[in-house]
Protein backbone atom coordinates (compact mmCIF):
# COMPACT_ATOMS: atom_id res chain seq x y z
CA UNK A 1 0.00 0.00 0.00
CA UNK A 2 1.27 3.57 -0.68
CA UNK A 3 1.46 5.39 2.81
CA UNK A 4 1.74 9.23 2.47
CA UNK A 5 2.83 12.32 5.21
CA UNK A 6 -0.18 13.28 5.60
CA UNK A 7 1.12 15.62 8.51
CA UNK A 8 2.92 17.80 6.35
CA UNK A 9 -0.14 18.19 3.99
CA UNK A 10 -2.58 18.38 6.76
CA UNK A 11 -4.15 22.07 6.03
CA UNK A 12 -2.32 23.15 2.66
CA UNK A 13 -5.30 20.46 1.02
CA UNK A 14 -8.11 22.48 1.45
CA UNK A 15 -11.88 22.08 -0.01
CA UNK A 16 -11.63 25.28 -1.85
CA UNK A 17 -8.22 24.81 -3.23
CA UNK A 18 -9.78 21.06 -4.51
CA UNK A 19 -12.59 23.26 -5.80
CA UNK A 20 -10.91 25.48 -7.84
CA UNK A 21 -9.28 22.58 -9.84
CA UNK A 22 -10.45 21.29 -13.19
CA UNK A 23 -12.60 18.35 -12.28
CA UNK A 24 -10.03 15.43 -13.35
CA UNK A 25 -8.75 12.49 -11.70
CA UNK A 26 -5.49 15.18 -11.23
CA UNK A 27 -6.40 17.45 -9.14
CA UNK A 28 -6.33 14.88 -6.42
CA UNK A 29 -2.00 14.90 -7.50
CA UNK A 30 -1.00 15.21 -3.24
CA UNK A 31 -2.64 12.23 -2.91
CA UNK A 32 -1.36 10.54 -5.57
CA UNK A 33 1.66 8.67 -5.92
CA UNK A 34 3.48 10.09 -9.30
CA UNK A 35 5.67 12.96 -8.32
CA UNK A 36 6.55 14.51 -11.95
CA UNK A 37 3.75 16.19 -13.73
CA UNK A 38 5.49 15.23 -16.70
CA UNK A 39 4.96 11.63 -16.15
CA UNK A 40 1.21 11.56 -15.77
CA UNK A 41 0.38 9.76 -18.70
CA UNK A 42 -3.38 11.56 -19.27
CA UNK A 43 -5.70 10.56 -22.18
CA UNK A 44 -8.54 12.78 -20.10
CA UNK A 45 -9.55 11.22 -16.71
CA UNK A 46 -12.59 13.73 -16.33
CA UNK A 47 -14.73 13.20 -13.32
CA UNK A 48 -17.85 11.10 -13.89
CA UNK A 49 -21.44 12.25 -12.66
CA UNK A 50 -23.45 10.46 -10.63
CA UNK A 51 -26.99 10.07 -12.54
CA UNK A 52 -30.39 9.37 -10.75
CA UNK A 53 -32.74 6.87 -11.50
CA UNK A 54 -35.56 8.48 -10.05
CA UNK A 55 -38.66 5.96 -11.82
CA UNK A 56 -36.79 2.77 -10.64
CA UNK A 57 -36.46 4.45 -7.45
CA UNK A 58 -39.92 5.61 -7.10
CA UNK A 59 -41.08 1.83 -8.14
CA UNK A 60 -38.81 -0.09 -5.69
CA UNK A 61 -41.02 2.37 -3.25
CA UNK A 62 -38.37 3.86 -1.88
CA UNK A 63 -39.71 7.20 0.32
CA UNK A 64 -38.30 10.82 1.05
CA UNK A 65 -35.00 11.11 1.66
CA UNK A 66 -34.09 8.13 -0.24
CA UNK A 67 -32.93 7.80 -3.71
CA UNK A 68 -31.01 5.92 -6.31
CA UNK A 69 -27.75 6.86 -7.80
CA UNK A 70 -25.19 5.78 -9.93
CA UNK A 71 -21.68 6.97 -10.55
CA UNK A 72 -21.74 6.00 -14.22
CA UNK A 73 -17.48 5.32 -14.44
CA UNK A 74 -18.20 3.79 -17.86
CA UNK A 75 -17.30 7.87 -19.54
CA UNK A 76 -13.62 7.69 -18.92
CA UNK A 77 -11.10 6.93 -21.45
CA UNK A 78 -11.56 2.95 -22.73
CA UNK A 79 -15.03 3.06 -21.51
CA UNK A 80 -14.46 1.88 -18.11
CA UNK A 81 -13.06 2.61 -14.17
CA UNK A 82 -10.64 -0.06 -15.24
CA UNK A 83 -8.74 3.56 -16.72
CA UNK A 84 -8.60 5.02 -12.96
CA UNK A 85 -6.16 1.99 -12.01
CA UNK A 86 -4.33 1.91 -14.51
CA UNK A 87 -3.57 5.53 -15.75
CA UNK A 88 -1.95 5.39 -12.47
CA UNK A 89 -0.05 2.11 -12.51
CA UNK A 90 1.11 3.21 -15.56
CA UNK A 91 2.46 6.59 -15.03
CA UNK A 92 4.30 5.03 -12.31
CA UNK A 93 5.79 2.64 -14.17
CA UNK A 94 6.98 5.47 -16.44
CA UNK A 95 8.59 7.25 -13.80
CA UNK A 96 10.02 4.44 -12.47
CA UNK A 97 11.53 3.75 -15.97
CA UNK A 98 9.53 0.11 -16.77
CA UNK A 99 9.61 -0.89 -20.28
CA UNK A 100 7.71 -3.58 -20.59
CA UNK A 101 4.16 -4.30 -19.03
CA UNK A 102 2.04 -7.58 -18.42
CA UNK A 103 -0.96 -8.42 -17.04
CA UNK A 104 -3.48 -10.99 -16.72
CA UNK A 105 -7.18 -9.71 -17.85
CA UNK A 106 -11.31 -10.03 -17.98
CA UNK A 107 -11.02 -6.92 -21.20
CA UNK A 108 -11.46 -4.24 -19.05
CA UNK A 109 -8.30 -3.92 -17.42
CA UNK A 110 -6.13 -4.76 -20.84
CA UNK A 111 -8.01 -1.98 -22.49
CA UNK A 112 -7.06 0.58 -20.02
CA UNK A 113 -3.45 -0.28 -19.87
CA UNK A 114 -2.62 -0.95 -23.24
CA UNK A 115 -4.10 2.42 -24.31
CA UNK A 116 -2.24 4.44 -21.32
CA UNK A 117 1.02 2.12 -22.39
CA UNK A 118 0.52 2.81 -26.02
CA UNK A 119 0.48 6.05 -25.21
CA UNK A 120 3.91 6.65 -23.59
CA UNK A 121 5.78 4.23 -25.55
CA UNK A 122 5.81 1.06 -22.90
CA UNK A 123 5.26 -2.52 -24.56
CA UNK A 124 2.30 -4.63 -22.80
CA UNK A 125 1.50 -8.44 -23.21
CA UNK A 126 -1.98 -9.44 -21.95
CA UNK A 127 -3.35 -12.66 -21.46
CA UNK A 128 -7.01 -13.21 -21.73
CA UNK A 129 -9.50 -16.24 -20.65
CA UNK A 130 -10.39 -17.28 -23.69
CA UNK A 131 -14.17 -16.16 -24.06
CA UNK A 132 -13.75 -12.88 -23.00
CA UNK A 133 -15.80 -11.18 -25.37
CA UNK A 134 -14.33 -10.03 -29.01
CA UNK A 135 -14.94 -6.63 -28.23
CA UNK A 136 -11.93 -6.31 -25.35
CA UNK A 137 -9.45 -8.08 -27.51
CA UNK A 138 -10.13 -6.52 -30.49
CA UNK A 139 -9.92 -3.30 -28.73
CA UNK A 140 -6.46 -4.07 -26.91
CA UNK A 141 -4.66 -5.28 -30.28
CA UNK A 142 -5.90 -1.95 -32.03
CA UNK A 143 -4.29 -0.47 -29.15
CA UNK A 144 -1.37 -2.04 -29.63
CA UNK A 145 -0.77 -4.48 -26.97
CA UNK A 146 0.01 -7.94 -27.95
CA UNK A 147 -2.65 -10.12 -26.16
CA UNK A 148 -3.65 -13.83 -26.06
CA UNK A 149 -6.27 -15.85 -25.77
CA UNK A 150 -5.76 -18.68 -23.18
CA UNK A 151 -8.27 -21.86 -22.08
CA UNK A 152 -8.41 -21.18 -18.39
CA UNK A 153 -9.48 -18.60 -15.79
CA UNK A 154 -8.56 -14.93 -15.27
CA UNK A 155 -5.93 -16.56 -12.34
CA UNK A 156 -4.45 -19.12 -14.87
CA UNK A 157 -3.59 -16.21 -16.74
CA UNK A 158 -1.89 -14.61 -13.85
CA UNK A 159 -0.05 -17.46 -13.45
CA UNK A 160 1.62 -16.78 -17.05
CA UNK A 161 2.46 -13.37 -16.34
CA UNK A 162 4.33 -14.47 -13.42
CA UNK A 163 6.01 -17.45 -14.47
CA UNK A 164 7.24 -15.16 -17.30
CA UNK A 165 8.55 -12.86 -15.27
CA UNK A 166 12.55 -13.77 -15.36
CA UNK A 167 12.10 -14.71 -19.21
CA UNK A 168 10.18 -11.86 -20.70
CA UNK A 169 11.55 -9.18 -17.97
CA UNK A 170 8.25 -7.58 -17.56
CA UNK A 171 6.52 -5.94 -15.01
CA UNK A 172 3.65 -8.05 -13.25
CA UNK A 173 0.77 -5.07 -13.17
CA UNK A 174 -1.59 -7.94 -12.04
CA UNK A 175 -4.59 -6.56 -9.41
CA UNK A 176 -2.91 -5.56 -6.20
CA UNK A 177 0.64 -7.22 -7.27
CA UNK A 178 1.74 -3.17 -7.27
CA UNK A 179 0.48 -1.15 -5.55
CA UNK A 180 -0.49 1.51 -7.77
CA UNK A 181 -3.74 0.72 -9.18
CA UNK A 182 -5.63 1.18 -5.74
CA UNK A 183 -4.60 4.59 -5.93
CA UNK A 184 -6.33 5.18 -9.26
CA UNK A 185 -9.14 3.75 -7.64
CA UNK A 186 -9.15 5.33 -4.68
CA UNK A 187 -9.93 8.64 -6.98
CA UNK A 188 -13.56 7.35 -7.11
CA UNK A 189 -13.70 7.91 -3.72
CA UNK A 190 -12.24 11.05 -3.33
CA UNK A 191 -14.55 12.19 -6.28
CA UNK A 192 -17.87 10.97 -4.83
CA UNK A 193 -16.83 12.82 -1.41
CA UNK A 194 -16.27 16.01 -2.37
CA UNK A 195 -19.46 15.67 -5.18
CA UNK A 196 -21.85 14.61 -1.90
CA UNK A 197 -20.95 18.26 -0.16
CA UNK A 198 -18.00 16.57 1.55
CA UNK A 199 -19.62 15.49 4.75
CA UNK A 200 -23.02 13.92 3.66
CA UNK A 201 -21.79 10.76 2.26
CA UNK A 202 -24.36 8.12 0.34
CA UNK A 203 -25.68 5.33 2.83
CA UNK A 204 -24.55 2.14 1.09
CA UNK A 205 -22.13 1.82 -1.66
CA UNK A 206 -22.66 -0.63 -4.01
CA UNK A 207 -19.71 -2.61 -5.82
CA UNK A 208 -19.62 -4.87 -8.20
CA UNK A 209 -16.50 -7.03 -7.10
CA UNK A 210 -13.84 -8.90 -8.86
CA UNK A 211 -10.32 -8.22 -7.71
CA UNK A 212 -11.75 -5.60 -5.50
CA UNK A 213 -9.76 -2.99 -5.87
CA UNK A 214 -12.50 -0.26 -6.04
CA UNK A 215 -13.95 -0.88 -2.92
CA UNK A 216 -10.46 -0.98 -1.16
CA UNK A 217 -9.33 1.75 -2.81
CA UNK A 218 -12.34 3.87 -1.56
CA UNK A 219 -12.29 2.81 1.79
CA UNK A 220 -8.67 3.86 1.67
CA UNK A 221 -9.34 7.09 0.55
CA UNK A 222 -12.53 7.68 3.21
CA UNK A 223 -9.68 7.11 5.94
CA UNK A 224 -7.08 9.66 4.23
CA UNK A 225 -9.64 12.33 3.87
CA UNK A 226 -10.04 11.69 7.81
CA UNK A 227 -6.27 12.34 8.18
CA UNK A 228 -6.33 14.86 6.07
CA UNK A 229 -8.75 16.98 8.28
CA UNK A 230 -11.07 17.04 4.38
CA UNK A 231 -13.90 15.25 5.77
CA UNK A 232 -14.85 15.42 9.86
CA UNK A 233 -13.50 12.90 12.02
CA UNK A 234 -17.52 11.85 12.93
CA UNK A 235 -18.44 12.37 9.41
CA UNK A 236 -20.59 8.85 8.83
CA UNK A 237 -18.97 6.52 5.90
CA UNK A 238 -20.90 4.83 3.45
CA UNK A 239 -21.84 0.61 4.42
CA UNK A 240 -19.89 -0.58 1.62
CA UNK A 241 -21.38 -3.78 -0.21
CA UNK A 242 -19.74 -6.55 -2.23
CA UNK A 243 -21.77 -7.20 -5.00
CA UNK A 244 -20.86 -10.81 -6.81
CA UNK A 245 -22.72 -13.03 -9.63
CA UNK A 246 -23.83 -16.51 -7.77
CA UNK A 247 -21.78 -18.51 -10.23
CA UNK A 248 -18.62 -16.97 -8.83
CA UNK A 249 -18.98 -15.60 -5.13
CA UNK A 250 -15.70 -16.28 -3.02
CA UNK A 251 -16.85 -13.16 -0.96
CA UNK A 252 -20.39 -13.90 -0.59
CA UNK A 253 -18.72 -17.38 0.72
CA UNK A 254 -16.42 -16.56 3.17
CA UNK A 255 -18.43 -13.34 4.36
CA UNK A 256 -21.38 -15.80 4.89
CA UNK A 257 -18.78 -18.23 6.56
CA UNK A 258 -17.12 -15.37 8.93
CA UNK A 259 -14.17 -16.30 6.89
CA UNK A 260 -11.29 -13.50 7.11
CA UNK A 261 -9.84 -15.30 3.62
CA UNK A 262 -11.92 -16.63 0.65
CA UNK A 263 -11.81 -19.89 -1.04
CA UNK A 264 -10.97 -20.13 -4.65
CA UNK A 265 -14.25 -21.13 -6.47
CA UNK A 266 -14.02 -23.93 -9.04
CA UNK A 267 -15.99 -24.02 -12.41
CA UNK A 268 -16.71 -19.98 -12.06
CA UNK A 269 -19.08 -18.98 -14.25
CA UNK A 270 -21.33 -15.40 -15.30
CA UNK A 271 -23.02 -15.28 -18.46
CA UNK A 272 -22.25 -11.63 -19.67
CA UNK A 273 -20.46 -10.01 -16.15
CA UNK A 274 -16.91 -10.84 -17.39
CA UNK A 275 -15.78 -8.23 -15.18
CA UNK A 276 -16.65 -9.83 -11.96
CA UNK A 277 -15.50 -13.55 -12.66
CA UNK A 278 -12.44 -13.58 -10.46
CA UNK A 279 -13.14 -17.33 -8.78
CA UNK A 280 -9.76 -16.10 -6.49
CA UNK A 281 -8.45 -12.46 -5.43
CA UNK A 282 -5.22 -11.86 -4.11
CA UNK A 283 -6.41 -8.57 -1.63
CA UNK A 284 -9.37 -11.21 -0.25
CA UNK A 285 -9.13 -10.36 3.49
CA UNK A 286 -8.94 -6.48 2.66
CA UNK A 287 -12.22 -6.58 0.90
CA UNK A 288 -13.89 -8.42 3.74
CA UNK A 289 -12.01 -6.35 6.33
CA UNK A 290 -13.40 -3.29 4.43
CA UNK A 291 -17.34 -4.50 4.41
CA UNK A 292 -17.06 -5.62 8.13
CA UNK A 293 -15.55 -2.49 9.34
CA UNK A 294 -18.38 -0.43 7.33
CA UNK A 295 -21.17 -2.29 8.36
CA UNK A 296 -21.89 -3.37 4.80
CA UNK A 297 -22.27 -6.60 3.61
CA UNK A 298 -21.58 -9.19 0.81
CA UNK A 299 -24.19 -10.29 -1.84
CA UNK A 300 -24.64 -13.01 -4.94
CA UNK A 301 -26.89 -11.85 -7.52
CA UNK A 302 -28.27 -14.42 -10.53
CA UNK A 303 -27.46 -13.86 -14.26
CA UNK A 304 -30.91 -13.62 -15.21
CA UNK A 305 -31.31 -10.62 -12.60
CA UNK A 306 -28.14 -9.15 -14.08
CA UNK A 307 -29.97 -9.30 -17.80
CA UNK A 308 -33.20 -7.70 -16.34
CA UNK A 309 -31.48 -4.87 -14.61
CA UNK A 310 -29.97 -4.17 -18.06
CA UNK A 311 -33.28 -3.56 -19.73
CA UNK A 312 -35.03 -2.35 -16.75
CA UNK A 313 -32.49 0.53 -17.08
CA UNK A 314 -32.27 0.60 -20.46
CA UNK A 315 -35.84 0.48 -21.24
CA UNK A 316 -37.29 2.96 -18.06
CA UNK A 317 -34.35 5.40 -17.43
CA UNK A 318 -32.59 5.31 -20.67
CA UNK A 319 -29.31 4.74 -19.21
CA UNK A 320 -27.73 1.59 -20.57
CA UNK A 321 -25.88 -0.21 -18.18
CA UNK A 322 -22.94 -2.88 -18.23
CA UNK A 323 -24.10 -6.35 -16.89
CA UNK A 324 -21.66 -5.28 -13.41
CA UNK A 325 -23.53 -2.59 -12.69
CA UNK A 326 -26.51 -4.15 -13.36
CA UNK A 327 -25.70 -6.83 -10.85
CA UNK A 328 -25.50 -4.10 -8.43
CA UNK A 329 -29.06 -2.84 -9.09
CA UNK A 330 -30.06 -6.24 -8.65
CA UNK A 331 -28.46 -6.53 -5.55
CA UNK A 332 -30.08 -2.70 -4.32
CA UNK A 333 -33.51 -4.74 -5.09
CA UNK A 334 -32.32 -7.64 -3.12
CA UNK A 335 -31.44 -5.37 0.09
CA UNK A 336 -34.54 -3.68 -0.24
CA UNK A 337 -36.67 -7.19 0.24
CA UNK A 338 -34.71 -8.39 2.74
CA UNK A 339 -34.40 -4.95 4.77
CA UNK A 340 -30.86 -4.19 4.66
CA UNK A 341 -31.57 -1.05 2.74
CA UNK A 342 -34.07 1.34 4.31
CA UNK A 343 -36.52 3.18 1.98
CA UNK A 344 -34.90 6.67 3.20
CA UNK A 345 -31.24 5.45 2.69
CA UNK A 346 -29.42 6.94 -0.36
CA UNK A 347 -27.91 4.24 -2.51
CA UNK A 348 -24.80 4.53 -4.88
CA UNK A 349 -24.37 2.12 -7.37
CA UNK A 350 -21.81 1.29 -9.49
CA UNK A 351 -21.69 1.33 -13.28
CA UNK A 352 -18.07 0.33 -14.14
CA UNK A 353 -18.18 0.26 -17.49
CA UNK A 354 -20.04 1.62 -20.66
CA UNK A 355 -22.95 -0.91 -21.69
CA UNK A 356 -21.50 -0.25 -25.27
CA UNK A 357 -19.16 -2.13 -24.56
CA UNK A 358 -21.11 -5.83 -24.36
CA UNK A 359 -23.45 -7.86 -26.46
CA UNK A 360 -26.64 -6.65 -26.61
CA UNK A 361 -29.94 -8.54 -27.36
CA UNK A 362 -30.79 -8.98 -30.83
CA UNK A 363 -33.25 -6.88 -33.07
CA UNK A 364 -34.02 -7.91 -36.57
CA UNK A 365 -36.93 -5.83 -37.95
CA UNK A 366 -36.42 -4.96 -41.70
CA UNK A 367 -39.05 -3.11 -43.91
CA UNK A 368 -38.04 -3.34 -47.52
CA UNK A 369 -38.58 0.16 -49.12
CA UNK A 370 -39.58 -0.74 -52.25
CA UNK A 371 -42.63 -2.46 -51.49
CA UNK A 372 -45.47 -0.22 -49.53
CA UNK A 373 -44.85 0.78 -46.42
CA UNK A 374 -47.54 -0.05 -44.21
CA UNK A 375 -47.68 2.29 -41.50
CA UNK A 376 -50.27 0.05 -39.33
CA UNK A 377 -48.35 -2.10 -38.80
CA UNK A 378 -45.20 0.03 -37.88
CA UNK A 379 -47.62 1.66 -35.52
CA UNK A 380 -48.51 -1.63 -33.60
CA UNK A 381 -44.60 -1.41 -32.41
CA UNK A 382 -42.18 -4.24 -31.57
C1 LIG B 1 -12.88 -4.95 -13.29
C2 LIG B 1 -14.30 -4.73 -13.31
C3 LIG B 1 -15.07 -4.88 -12.14
C4 LIG B 1 -14.48 -5.32 -10.84
O1 LIG B 1 -13.64 -4.34 -10.30
P1 LIG B 1 -12.59 -4.68 -9.16
O2 LIG B 1 -12.21 -3.38 -8.57
O3 LIG B 1 -11.46 -5.39 -9.83
O4 LIG B 1 -13.28 -5.57 -8.17
C5 LIG B 1 -16.42 -4.63 -12.23
N1 LIG B 1 -17.01 -4.23 -13.37
C6 LIG B 1 -16.29 -4.05 -14.49
C7 LIG B 1 -17.00 -3.59 -15.72
C8 LIG B 1 -14.92 -4.28 -14.51
O5 LIG B 1 -14.23 -4.09 -15.64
Amino acid sequence: MVRYDFESLKGKLTREILASRPPTLWKWREMLPVRKAEDCVTLGEWMTPIVDAPKLAAEAGMEEGGALLVKDEGRLPTGSFKARGLVMAVSMAKELGVTRMAMPTNGNAGAAMSAYCSRCGIETYIFAPEDTPDTNIREMALQGANVWRVNGYIDDCGKIVGGGKEEMNWFDTSTLKEPYRIEGKKTMGLELVEQFGWDDLPDVIMYPTGGGTGLIGMWKAFAELKKLGLIKPDTKLPKMVAVQATGCAPMVNAYDAGEEFATRVDGAFTRSAMGIRVPAAVGDFLILRAVRESGGWAVAVTDDAIDEGVEEFAKKEGFLLCPEGAATYAAFKKGLADGKIKKTDRVLLFNCATGLKYPMPPSNNDIDRHEPIDYGEIAKGI
